[in-house]
């Protein structure tokens, strides 16, 4: 199938108050293209220079999403446009995302990266951490950022019961700390499942799904 049916498929699978992040790394500048004509603007990229050169050469109506882990010395790049933050897992780079945003004069919206997954690659905070930083006080005077969320992914494995609980895990902590009296933080978004779980996802709160392979097939 096309790269247009492929979205015209998983749009029509999921639910209205679902949004789709395509995932476009690894993806030339033309297949981007593609997905753009289609009408559907948002996309997803893990790294900072592939997001920026992407940029550059596309139109600028693009909401941009940072999926990917993100370095402190980098945040500068993609602060004057970047739509959403997935991966913030540090108060420091929180500080940083702030510093650079305030720069640009805007306010940067941000997810928590949690670890939700029983591996030992994924970056993120653990529930501790997590509830740690959205009490900080040092986070309440960070007048340029806004949690607006968290971010998970899933162990990668068949055993979707595994996948199930995992995702129910982060939606279960996402629900406790949704009415935060900080005026910066206002939990709204919660971006969990991709190609291969975000039908999973959705059943457990998902409302945020970022698809790559099942939109371009498998990345090489
Ligand atoms: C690559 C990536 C995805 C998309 O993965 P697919 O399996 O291709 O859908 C989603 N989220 C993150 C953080 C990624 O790095």
């Amino acid at each position: 199938m096309s790269i247009s049916e492929n979205i015209i498929k998983i749009k029509s699978s999921i639910p209205s108050n679902v949004t789709l992040v395509v995932v476009t790394k690894t993806q030339p500048i033309e297949k981007l293209m593609d997905v753009y004509e289609t009408g559907h603007h948002i996309f997803g990229e893990n790294k900072v220079q592939e997001m920026l050169d992407k940029y550059g050469q596309l139109p600028k109506d693009i909401e941009w999403h940072l999926i990917g882990h993100l370095q402190s010395n980098k945040v500068k790049f993609i602060a004057p446009f970047v739509t959403l933050i997935h991966s913030v897992d540090s108060l420091k780079l929180l500080q940083e995302i702030d510093k650079q945003a305030k720069k640009n004069n805007r306010v940067i919206n941000c997810l928590l990266q949690i670890y939700i997954a029983k591996e030992e690659t994924k970056f993120g905070l653990d529930f501790t951490e997590a509830k740690n930083l959205l009490r900080s006080d040092t986070l309440k005077q960070l007048k340029n950022i806004k949690i607006t969320g968290l971010m998970g992914m899933a162990t990668n494995t068949d055993n979707q019961e595994q996948i199930a609980g995992e995702f129910q895990s982060l939606k279960q902590f996402f629900d406790l700390h949704k009415h935060s009296e900080t005026p910066n933080i206002k939990l709204e978004t919660l971006s969990m499942g991709m190609s291969s779980d975000y039908l999973i996802s959705i059943k457990n709160g998902s409302t945020l799904i970022r698809v790559g392979s099942s939109i371009f097939g498998n990345r090489t």
